[in-house]
């Protein structure tokens, strides 16, 4: 994206009361060791943080990438070298005021439960978890769903980040189907109902906690309807 694109995208957020966010390339891949790909990364990643400044974003998602066939740890502790290479970059360009959001990942052959996601947050105090629900849904097959599992989730979050960082965490949410072997097939609407989450009890803990992440809805093609409703399950317990 152009300087002059994004600051007039910028500008039309302001002007709408709307704080903008901005996604980093999907195929990005922290856990690839490759120094040719790590270099690759992080250029896309400054390219992000670029264009979120010229927007005003403060926020840029990044994925955490693929196992290929290395056991889960290897793949994390490769990921971490690779963020802890990306921060550094992107404090030598003067992108240190946008904060990194790496993001729980909706298939199973992904690096990105919460867990892994809140070890790699944890390499630098300004990170935040994109926490994607439907992702960590799909990923469980459905296990992480309902009130329970959302307070047991939320109490992971702040036992190993902190209550400041809990409170504003970065976020997606979307039904989501998901197939027994690869997790994360589609994402759905919230009218779909054979498969989940439910909005209804997070937004019902995130106000009794009296937290304020920011929350992106990526339903299939309701995103509108979709956030509102969620806005108005957060407010309704809020009050
Ligand atoms: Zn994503």
């Amino acid at each position: 994206m152009g300087e002059e694109t994004a600051r007039a995208i910028g500008q039309a957020a302001r002007d709408s009361g709307v704080n903008l966010s901005l996604h980093a390339p999907y195929f990005i891949n922290l856990a690839n060791p490759d120094p040719e790909s790590r270099k690759k990364t992080t250029g896309y990643i400054l390219a992000a943080c670029q264009a979120a400044d010229w927007m005003g974003a403060t926020r840029v998602t990044v994925h955490t990438g693929a196992l290929m066939k290395r056991t889960r740890r290897e793949a994390l502790d490769i990921a971490k070298e690779t963020l802890a290479q990306v921060i550094a970059a992107c404090d030598g360009e003067g992108f240190g005021h946008i904060t990194l959001c790496p993001e729980t990942m909706g298939k199973l052959g992904q690096l990105g439960d919460l867990d892994e996601v809140l070890e790699l947050c944890q390499l630098d105090g300004r990170l935040l978890p994109c926490i994607d629900f439907g992702h960590l849904y799909a990923r469980s097959l459905g296990e992480l769903e309902g009130l329970e599992a959302t307070v047991k989730m939320l109490d992971r979050v702040e036992e190993l980040l902190g209550s400041d960082r809990a409170s504003r965490f970065h976020s997606h949410f979307s039904k989501i189907a998901f197939t027994p072997n690869g997790g994360e097939k589609v994402h759905l609407t919230f009218d779909q109902t054979d498969f989940g989450p439910d909005p209804a009890p997070l937004m019902a803990e995130l106000a009794r906690r009296g937290w304020s992440p920011t929350i992106i809805c990526e339903s299939a093609g309701t995103q509108d309807v979709d956030a509102l409703a969620m806005k108005e399950l957060y407010l309704k317990r809020l009050l």
